[in-house]
């Protein structure tokens, strides 16, 4: 079986899979004063120590979450301490390309929640955006933006830095979903000048149900979306899974390692599309435009729909994604895609391939082999109904 599919989820690492196993029997709790309590404690401490040097920050700002949607409902409030003080946001301004566990608008009334345009290459309108801030707080609201490092479908890189300086200066705060970003490009949350940051262990190798909200700030942070007992400095409440926490630090450590040898996967993900072009020449490369992650390719061919040409790919055990709907197991358009104006018929088409450090050359050519044979099979079998 060949996995292309890492932006869904990446294969658990080996050393990830070794330090699970080693604590399935361990019943501490980490809140216990027991000596299994306290090794609980001290594995959740750890991942927490590996998952601050992968976002850059003091390890004791990280919040272990139960993944990025719970990190981005949770930073997505209107209810802020900043600098300590309270502060209430009245707008919150999301791409239009971001995850829907942000354009859902987190803990904000569907009235408040505002979509800034993306060009046709995927990238936010920075000016849009400045001035609609500028309006906004004319007005005397007080917007929050969520504007993410990284696409999840196309791997277009938002311009945080430009971000970052177009609201320095306002009350505004930042927050950035930078789950796909994570082991791929470094993660600043200075430069972006980011109030906090989502992550998730699943996309870097870690186990499926992690997650951190990293705040920049220790005293400035969004109320907290699970209140009871005091864990994780009563900023998330319920008994950390400790397990999943432990297998995200093994995999924060490995991802930070594996930052400098992102030139193969890039190799290997231009080699793939200098491949699909050759199959098809009217191929449709997306994102193409703007910077983007070495590992994600996302493209199109004209009459060859995603739904079935995923289906002949998997039945040869291969793996890969729609542009779009995964979690709902059907096949629409995408409205990532359609945001940066690709139009429907098109967007039904795309198809996403995204690679991981594990993947070799020669999936990559097998791949292409079953494309060729694949995508040849399904045009020409729509043209002929065209007919
Ligand atoms: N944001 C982005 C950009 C994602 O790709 C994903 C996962 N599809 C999430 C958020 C949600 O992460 P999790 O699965 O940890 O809830």
């Amino acid at each position: 079986a060949i996995y292309l599919d890492y932006n869904a989820s990446a294969p658990m690492r080996a050393c990830v899979v070794d330090a699970v196993r080693g604590l399935l029997a361990e019943p501490g709790n980490a809140s216990s004063v027991h000596g299994p309590g306290r090794a609980a404690r001290a594995r959740i401490e750890s991942a927490r120590a590996a998952v601050g040097r992968l976002a850059g920050i003091p390890a004791q700002h990280v919040t272990f979450t139960s993944g990025a949607t719970e990190a981005n409902v949770t930073a997505l409030s209107p209810d802020w301490k900043v600098s300590g003080v309270e502060r209430w946001f009245t707008r919150l301004l999301v791409g239009a390309t971001e995850h829907p566990s942000v354009t859902s608008g987190g803990r904000f009334p569907a009235e408040a929640v505002e979509t800034i345009p993306v060009d046709a290459s995927g990238l936010v309108d920075v000016d849009a955006l400045a001035r609609r801030v500028a309006y906004l707080q004319e007005d005397g609201e007080l917007p929050l933006v969520s504007v993410m490092a990284a696409n999840n479908e196309t791997g277009v890189l938002q311009p945080l830095e430009r971000i970052g300086e177009a609201l320095a200066g306002s009350d505004c705060l930042l927050h950035v979903d930078a789950v796909q970003a994570a082991g791929r490009i470094p993660l600043d949350m200075t430069a972006w000048g980011a109030a906090s940051m989502a992550l998730s262990a699943h996309k870097i190798g870690g186990p499926q149900g992690a997650g951190a909200l990293v705040l920049r700030d220790e005293q400035t942070g969004p109320r907290p979306l699970l209140r009871g007992g005091g864990q994780e400095g009563w900023r998330r409440a319920g008994t950390e899974n400790t397990l999943a926490i432990a297998g995200f630090g093994v995999a924060a450590h490995a991802a930070l390692g594996e930052l400098g040898a992102c030139d193969e996967i890039t190799r290997l993900r231009d080699g793939l599309e200098q491949g699909l072009c050759h199959i098809w020449n009217d191929t449709i490369r997306f994102g193409t435009d703007a910077q983007r992650l070495p590992n994600t390719c996302c493209f199109a061919v004209p009459g060859v729909a995603a739904e079935t040409a995923l289906i002949a790919l998997d039945m040869e055990g291969i793996a890969v994604s729609s542009g779009s709907a995964c979690s709902s197991g059907k096949v629409s358009a995408s409205p990532v895609l359609l945001a940066m104006g690709v139009p429907r018929d098109l967007a039904r088409c795309a198809i996403r391939i995204s690679l991981g450090p594990e993947t070799t050359a020669a999936e990559i050519e097998t791949f292409l082999a079953a494309w060729q044979r694949i995508s040849r099979r399904i045009r020409e079998a729509s043209a002929g109904r065209a007919a």
